[in-house]
């Protein structure tokens, strides 16, 4: 009926899985305007594996939704992302993640911390600008903050996306590539992009404790690392989950670890408390 020779199929699962993306926006936008205070922002810690000490947290978005419980990022950032709502969470993350950076450097720690920012954020050429001034107001020094993206967030505009990155890199803010192995180009994009740090997806990281995977994964792994270390890049294994791999992925020539073997995310409070207490 739509005059060209296309078919469209009617499934009822579509209808339902729209209703409730629809639903979950319309309560994203209210918090957003009402409960800020709802979103929170979580650290994990990530451990430098010649010294096994802590050098670093990645922010990790959380939304306390009041029926749902806690709502992953997964779920609500692609969305917040197509509704546009993004720009209105990056600064909100911006600021809680360099505020308790500024927290853990006056309690004598120096303790960077990696932002996530999605394809959005990073192809806005007003980014440099909003995390100088966020880096200003917390008083953090721009050498302490990474930012986190993956190659998706590059393919939309390439040109912009390039310019922004090194307008970031040329104010001292360090550039990791996320996921790094799991898309298209990766390693073009170690070529042209002005990034210092590159995140080994944890989909590798679980191989190694797969039987039939831990082959692979391991020359996977250490094939990274070796172009990592002639490219002078900094490497992070993330997803580790088992105590062993911490030798391993040392040894495979990983330079920090990340994963539910150190800690999970937690809530700034309880992430200073994990400061003191750990062993790490
Ligand atoms: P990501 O950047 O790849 O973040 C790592 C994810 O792996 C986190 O999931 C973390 O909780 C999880 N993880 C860490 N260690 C382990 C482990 O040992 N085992 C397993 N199974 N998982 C582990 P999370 O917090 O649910 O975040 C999911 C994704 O949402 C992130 O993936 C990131 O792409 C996005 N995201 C999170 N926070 C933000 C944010 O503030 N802004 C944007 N734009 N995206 C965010
Ligand atoms: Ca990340
Ligand atoms: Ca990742």
């Amino acid at each position: 009926k739509r005059g060209d020779d296309r078919v469209a199929v009617y499934d009822a699962r579509m209808e339902r899985d729209r209703t409730e993306k629809l639903a979950l926006l319309a309560d994203l936008r209210t918090t957003l305007q009402e409960h800020p205070e709802r979103i929170a922002v979580y650290f994990q810690p990530q451990i430098d594996l010649a010294s096994r000490s802590v050098c670093s947290a990645e922010a990790l978005v959380r939304w306390h939704h009041p029926t749902l419980g806690v709502v992953s990022p997964d779920r609500f950032i692609p969305l917040a992302e197509t509704a546009g709502l993004i720009d209105q969470f990056t600064p909100l993350i911006l600021d809680a993640a360099l505020h308790e950076c500024r927290a853990w450097a006056e309690s004598g720690r120096d303790i960077g911390v990696a932002v996530n920012l999605s394809a959005r954020n990073v192809g806005d050429p007003r980014l440099p600008q909003q995390v100088a001034a966020a880096l200003r107001r917390a008083g953090v020094p721009s050498s302490s903050l990474t930012i986190e993206i993956t190659e998706s967030s590059v393919i939309a505009d390439p040109a912009q996306t390039l310019s922004v990155l090194a307008r970031l890199a040329a104010q001292g803010v360090r550039i990791s590539l996320d996921d790094f192995g799991t898309g298209y180009s990766s390693l073009s994009y170690l070529q042209r992009l002005p990034v210092q740090e590159v995140k080994i997806d944890r989909s590798f990281v679980f191989g190694l404790a797969q039987q039939e995977d831990a082959r692979n994964s391991r020359a996977l792994i250490s094939a990274i690392t070796s172009l990592c270390r002639s490219l002078d890049l900094h490497v992070v294994a993330e997803g580790a989950e088992l105590a062993e791999m911490l030798d391993e992925l040392r040894v495979l020539g990983c330079d920090v670890a990340q994963g539910y073997v150190i800690a999970r995310p937690l809530s700034a409070p309880d992430f200073a408390r994990w400061l003191d207490e750990s062993a790490f």
